[in-house]
């Protein structure tokens, strides 16, 4: 069929059939971490249960089965951004992986002067580890509707930009940002681009052999996986070209006191035990997306950000930061009167889970002249029931601070 049955989606979420403070879970804080279905839950547990053992290591029979269902996890994901496996690094989610990165791939080749090429809208983990090895991050303008300029994005591309770095959606405003027109500039100029997908990987079908994109990472727990697990997918020759970052058991080919000689891309950059079944259940949660169709997925968060969009329009002293048009499931908001933590307190009582604060985009908040925003988040279960419950909630904040 064209269109999802989400009733029996939810069914397979055990934690969103309980209730919070007496009322039905209304969980909208998606772009922070989403849920885990029962087949994740179960591959983890069923790994645990059956195959635990140290990886690349052992020849008995449980080292093979967790090596084999480790290594595994490398194919499916190649697969789901296809690429080769070889191109997946294993790291402990998408900061990880920008910091890996920046010590690895930008430090070496960083001269006094050189810039990192950003947009207003970048979270915290694709600003401060470009700033941490001593590049100058210049950020191109956001626009009033939460869009990228991208004309002013080009004219910052110069001889100084050593990178190009990009979220594939904001994090804060929901904005897709057009990274084909992105990477085809910065190509242009031969300069890289890093695409941060932590938000993109679970909404967006991802090509990025298609693509061209240099570095992108993601984090597992953002596409219904585990936390603690996630990746940094890059191009070959740059993972071939770049020192590892971490010692430690597994990234190297020979040891002596002499000097060391490290394994073969993509292990040199994996130092001691991973998690292995953080890697089992990403996989896990990518096969499960997979069989809904990301496409499917994202069609029904859309309908779902329209019905949300039109229904927190009608609230009086409700402003909506991040209406481009185009644009994921992510409503940011301000109310007149209460503060952001005020609306996420009294939300809570109701059951709903939004967040408040800064959502980790502190340029941008200041950009919008708000010091944090409240921020409803979508994903594949979420119905109009949730969003019903959001705007009851929402019209007792108001009746309680008018
Ligand atoms: N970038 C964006 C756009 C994000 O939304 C997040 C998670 N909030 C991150 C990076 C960092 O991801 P993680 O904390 O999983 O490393």
């Amino acid at each position: 069929s064209s269109t999802l049955d989400i009733g029996a989606i939810r069914a397979q979420f055990p934690i969103l059939r309980q209730t919070v403070h007496g009322r039905r879970l209304a969980y909208l804080d998606n772009a922070a971490t989403t849920q885990k279905p029962e087949a994740v839950l179960q591959a983890i547990d069923r790994y645990y249960r059956t195959s635990n053992a140290n990886v690349h290591r052992a020849v008995h029979e449980l080292a093979g089965r967790a090596t084999t269902q480790y290594e595994a996890a490398r194919d499916r994901i190649g697969a789901f951004v296809k690429v080769a496996r070889e191109q997946v690094v294993f790291t402990r989610g998408t900061t990880e992986a920008i910091n890996l990165v920046a010590r690895s791939y930008l430090q070496p080749r960083l001269q006094p002067g050189d810039e990192v090429l950003l947009t207003g809208m970048e979270h915290h983990s694709n600003i401060v580890p470009w700033q941490l090895v001593g590049a100058k991050t210049v950020a191109a303008p956001v626009l009033d509707d939460g869009s990228l300029d991208l004309d002013a994005w080009k004219q910052r591309l110069s001889a100084r930009t050593k990178l190009v770095a990009v979220a594939q959606i904001s994090n804060t405003l929901g904005t897709i940002n057009p990274i084909a027109d992105i990477v085809a500039a910065a190509h242009a100029r031969g300069v890289p681009v890093l695409v941060d997908g932590a938000q993109g990987i679970a909404h967006l079908r991802t090509d990025l052999t298609a693509l061209d994109i240099d570095f992108y990472a993601f984090s597992s727990h953002k596409l219904y996986g585990p936390t603690g697990f996630g990746a940094l997918v890059a191009k070959r020759e740059h993972l071939e070209a770049m020192p590892p970052w971490h010692g430690g058991g597994d990234m190297i080919r020979t040891v002596a006191f002499e000097g060391s000689t490290w394994n073969d891309v993509p292990y040199k950059f994996e130092a001691g035990t991973p998690d292995i079944a953080g890697a089992i259940g990403c996989a896990a949660a990518i096969d499960w997306l997979d069989a809904l169709d990301v496409e499917r997925v994202a069609a029904h968060e859309h309908a779902l950000l329209e019905y949300a969009t039109e229904q927190l329009s009608r609230i009086p002293g409700l402003r909506l930061i991040g209406t481009a048009p185009h644009k994921a499931g992510i409503l940011s908001f301000v109310m007149n009167g209460p503060h952001p933590q005020d609306i996420g307190s009294i939300l809570d009582m109701e059951g709903v889970a939004i967040r408040t604060g800064h959502h980790c985009t502190m340029p941008l908040m200041q950009r919008f002249g708000v010091p944090a925003t409240a921020r409803a988040s979508l994903a594949v279960y979420n119905d109009r029931d949730d969003i019903d419950q959001l705007v009851a909630a929402l019209q007792k904040v108001r009746r309680l601070f008018a």
